[in-house]
């Protein structure tokens, strides 16, 4: 039986109109992300990854084109897409619980066992003695933790990082990869992430998408081999091949900025 993809992008074109002017933020693009994938999308800034990870989530319809979520037309955000973002936007005056209860909130799902599910989850990220205290009292990692028990809790299926770990230090940045790279694998999530760290995308990923910029568009596509996949995305990286495919994608990213894009 063949699988439903759970994203599929089919001629995907957008276009922003302001009163000056109208911009092709992407052009033609074309992908599917198959259930329990972990993609990365990479591309010099304005290339149009956070345009198109805000399509996927509903925020804003497509110009042309469609996109499909689980083979339906995407209508407008749903539960089943979670989206964290680079900056955590906890509430400073919430505490870290209800932080991280507000996604059921606002959905309406809040229950004694959904609060039960998001008190597991923040046990499981390490942050279990943290559910009283205030975003101020945690360090930038552990506030990222919290954004991500939050995007969890009401159970999507497909998750859409935007830069989640790079505000953080090299350290830090490295658990967190092991973490939410092991969370979405172990609970058979797919996922979509945006860096700018290549050796980040090479690390967690299935497959590297590189995007071209003005307009965006999909430039080449790298699958990532066995043995680098089946590593923990921080011994990932001292795996054979890891830098040879580092340097090859590196150039492809580099001849990009030389042309100006
Ligand atoms: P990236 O995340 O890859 O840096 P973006 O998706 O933010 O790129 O932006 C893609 C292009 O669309 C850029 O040229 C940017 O200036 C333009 N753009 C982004 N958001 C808007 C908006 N709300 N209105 C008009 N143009 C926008
Ligand atoms: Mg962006």
């Amino acid at each position: 039986m063949s699988q439903v993809p759970v994203v599929e992008l089919k001629d995907l074109d957008l276009v922003y109109v302001t009163d000056r002017e109208a911009v092709l933020a992407l052009e033609g693009m074309n992908l599917s992300v198959m259930p329990g994938e972990f993609i990365s999308l990479v591309g010099p800034s304005g290339c149009g990854k956070t345009t198109l990870l805000s399509v996927i989530a509903g925020l804003f319809p497509p110009s042309r084109g469609e996109v499909l979520l689980h083979g339906k037309p995407v209508a407008g955000p749903s539960p089943e897409v979670g989206y964290m973002l680079q900056q955590d936007y906890l509430f400073p005056w919430r505490t870290i619980l209800s932080n991280a209860l507000l996604g059921l909130e606002l959905t309406g799902r809040l229950s004694e066992d959904s609060q039960a599910f998001v008190l597991e989850l923040l046990e499981g990220m390490g942050l279990g003695g943290t559910a009283d205290r205030y975003p101020h009292q945690l360090s930038g990692g552990m506030r990222q933790r919290v954004a991500l028990v939050r995007t969890l809790a009401t159970n999507p299926d497909l998750l859409l990082l935007d830069e989640p770990f790079s505000a953080l230090d090299y350290q830090t940045k490295l658990q967190l990869e092991d973490l939410v790279v092991d969370t979405l694998r172990q609970r058979g999530k797919t996922g979509i992430l945006v860096t700018h760290d290549l050796s980040e995308a090479i690390a967690v990923s299935d497959r590297v998408i590189v995007l071209a910029a003005r307009p965006g568009r999909i430039r080449s596509t790298y699958v990532i081999p066995e043995t680098i996949r089946g590593a923990q995305p921080f011994y990932a990286r001292e795996e054979a091949g890891f830098n040879e495919l580092f340097h090859e994608i590196w150039r492809d990213l580099e001849s990009l900025e030389g042309k100006g894009e």
